[in-house]
C-alpha cells in the first residue's frame, strides 16, 4: 500500500488520446469481469464491499475476485488467469503457495497439529539464526507483520534513548504505524499526510520530518535533540521507487550516532535487493532491522532483528514489561504455523538462488521498460530494486518522496493497470510496480515489455 494523493501532469502524453483509451479499457474490462462485479454488489456486509478497504483501489472500481494462485500466476472467478507482478504488494514474493511452505504448513497444522500454543518450536531458533545470517544482527523477535516490527522497535527505540519523537521521511511508509505518516508541512514541520484516518494526537507532537537524500534535513531535525530513531527503508518504495543516493545511507548512521537516534531500516520490500535486503547488499550498520510480509511465503510472518547493543540497553530498564502488557506483544506472533512457514520459504524458497533468478528477470523487465520510454519519448522513468521494477510518470527519477509524489498521475496509473489486467497482467495497485518471484519466467517479462509497448503507442 503506498501513496493515496495524487497531482496530475502531463508527462509528453497525449491526454484527449488517454481519456479514450482509459474508457475503452474500463468498459473491457467491466465486460470481462462481471462475476467479480456481482460479488462485489453483494458484499452487503463488507465495509466498502471488500475485505479490506484498501482493496477498493483497484483500477477499474472493484477488484477481480481470486479462486486460485499458484507460482506467478491468479485465476479468477471470471474465468482469468493472471500473470502475477504485484504478488500480494511483497507478501506473495516467494510465489504463491510454493511446494516447499504447501508442505511444511500441511505437516504444522494436520499431521503435527497446533497453530497458536503460545509456546515455541524448534524451528523458531532455526529462523533466528537465519535472520541473524542474512540481515547481520544477532537477535531476532517475530510478529505478524511488518507494521507491528516497526510499532513495536519505535517503543524500544523510545525506552532505550529515552527521546520521544520519530524522524521519518516524507511520503514514506511503514504501515499503520501513526508516528511514520508524515509530508513536509510548512517551515519543515511534520504534517499529517492528506488522508490520515482518526491520528491520536497532532502528528508533530511525535514526529520530526526530512526529506529522502536530504542529509542537511535530516541533521536539522537531529539537532532538536529529542529524536529516539530514524525510521527508513533503504530506497523508498511505497511513492515509486526512490533509491538512495551515494553517500545518503551512511550519512545517517553517522548522523544518527552524533545525535544519539537509533537507526531503524524497514526492509518489508527492499528485501527484493537479495536475501539479506539493502542491509547486506550495502553493508549498512542498523541498531535494528524490521520486516514483514515475505518471510511466511504468504502466510501472515514478520520480524524485527536487533543488536547486540541495543538488547543490552533494552535489558537495563527492569521497568520495562517486556513479558505482559508492556505494549509489546501480539497473542499469536511468533505462533507455530507462521515460525513453521518461515523457516520452509527462508531455507527453501526465497533462497540466494532465487534471488539471482528474480533479479536477472528484473533486469530485463527494466531494460524492456526502459526502450519503450525512450521509443515513445514519453516523459517517465523507471527504477529498479533487485527483483523490484517501477516506472514513474517523471523524468529524471524522482530523489524523494514529495518529488514522486508529484508526479502521480491517476488516470495514466488507471489506464496502465486495466490494459495490463485486461490482457492477462496483474501490477501492483496504487502505483506502477513489478515483482518478481521464482517462478516468473522470461516470456513473462517479454509479454508485460510487448503490452507496455502497446500501451503507451496508444496515448502518445
Ligand atoms: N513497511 C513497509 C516498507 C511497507 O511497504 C509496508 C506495507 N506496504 C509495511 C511496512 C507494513 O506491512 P503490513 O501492511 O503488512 O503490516
Amino acid at each position: 500500500m503506498g501513496s493515496t494523493d495524487v497531482f496530475d501532469r502531463p508527462g509528453g502524453v497525449n491526454r484527449s488520446q488517454l481519456a479514450d483509451a482509459l474508457a475503452a479499457e474500463l468498459a473491457r474490462y467491466h465486460e470481462s469481469t462481471e462475476k467479480s462485479k456481482a460479488i462485489y454488489d453483494s458484499s452487503n456486509h463488507l465495509f466498502g464491499h471488500v475485505p479490506m478497504t484498501w482493496m477498493n483501489k483497484w483500477a477499474g472500481g472493484y477488484p477481480v475476485v481470486a479462486t486460485k494462485a499458484r507460482g506467478n500466476r491468479v485465476e479468477t472467478v471470471d474465468g482469468k488467469t493472471l500473470i502475477d507482478f504485484a504478488l500480494g504488494d511483497t507478501g506473495a514474493m516467494a510465489g504463491h503457495s510454493p511446494s516447499a511452505t504447501a508442505e511444511a504448513l500441511q505437516h504444522r497444522y494436520v499431521e503435527l497439529g497446533g497453530a497458536t500454543m503460545m509456546l515455541p518450536i524448534e524451528d523458531a531458533a532455526w529462523v533466528g539464526q537465519e535472520l541473524a545470517r542474512r540481515f547481520g544482527l544477532p537477535l531476532w523477535s517475530f510478529t505478524l507483520s511488518g507494521t507491528d516490527s516497526n510499532r513495536w522497535v519505535l517503543r524500544v527505540a523510545r525506552l532505550v534513548t529515552g527521546n520521544q519523537k520519530i524522524l521519518a521521511f516524507a511520503y514514506g511508509y511503514h504501515g499503520t504505524v501513526d508516528e511514520t505518516f508524515v509530508v513536509m508541512g510548512v517551515d519543515g514541520e511534520a504534517a499529517a499526510r492528506p488522508g490520515n484516518v482518526g491520528p491520536p494526537v497532532p502528528l508533530s507532537d511525535t514526529t520530526r520530518v526530512a526529506e529522502f537524500n536530504d542529509l542537511a534535513l535530516v541533521e536539522r531535525a537531529l539537532k532538536h535533540g529529542d529524536i529516539a530513531a530514524i525510521i527508513t527503508e533503504p530506497a523508498l518504495t511505497n511513492i515509486g521507487i526512490v533509491l538512495p543516493e551515494p553517500g545518503f545511507l551512511e550519512g545517517l548512521r553517522v548522523l544518527a550516532d552524533k545525535y544519539g537516534a537509533l537507526l531503524v531500516i524497514d526492509e518489508t520490500h527492499t528485501i527484493s535487493a537479495g536475501a539479506g535486503g539493502m542491509t547486506r547488499e550495502r553493508d549498512l550498520k542498523p541498531d535494528i532491522v524490521t520486516i514483514g510480509k515475505s518471510l511466511g511465503g504468504g502466510i501472515p510472518a514478520g520480524a524485527y532483528g536487533l543488536s547486540q547493543e541495543i538488547a543490552d540497553q533494552v535489558a537495563l530498564h527492569r521497568e520495562a514489561d517486556l513479558v505482559d502488557v508492556g505494549g509489546v506483544g501480539g497473542t499469536l506472533s511468533g505462533n507455530a504455523l507462521s515460525v513453521a512457514a518461515m523457516r520452509a520459504t527462508l531455507e527453501k524458497v526465497l533462497t540466494e538462488e532465487a534471488f539471482k533468478h528474480m533479479i536477472e528477470c528484473a533486469v530485463i523487465f527494466e531494460a524492456g521498460v526502459r526502450d519503450v520510454i525512450e521509443k515513445h519519448k514519453v516523459d517517465w522513468s523507471v527504477n529498479r530494486l533487485g527483483a523490484r521494477v517501477e516506472y514513474r510518470f517523471c523524468n529524471p527519477a524522482p530523489r524523494n518522496g514529495s518529488e514522486s509524489a508529484a508526479a502521480s498521475d491517476a488516470d495514466l496509473d488507471d489506464y496502465l493497470h486495466l490494459f495490463m489486467i485486461n490482457r492477462g497482467i496483474m501490477m501492483t495497485p496504487f502505483h506502477n510496480m513489478a515483482l518478481m518471484c521464482p517462478e516468473t519466467s522470461l516470456s513473462d517479462v517479454d509479454l508485460h515489455t510487448k503490452l507496455f509497448d502497446e500501451a503507451v503507442n496508444r496515448i502518445v
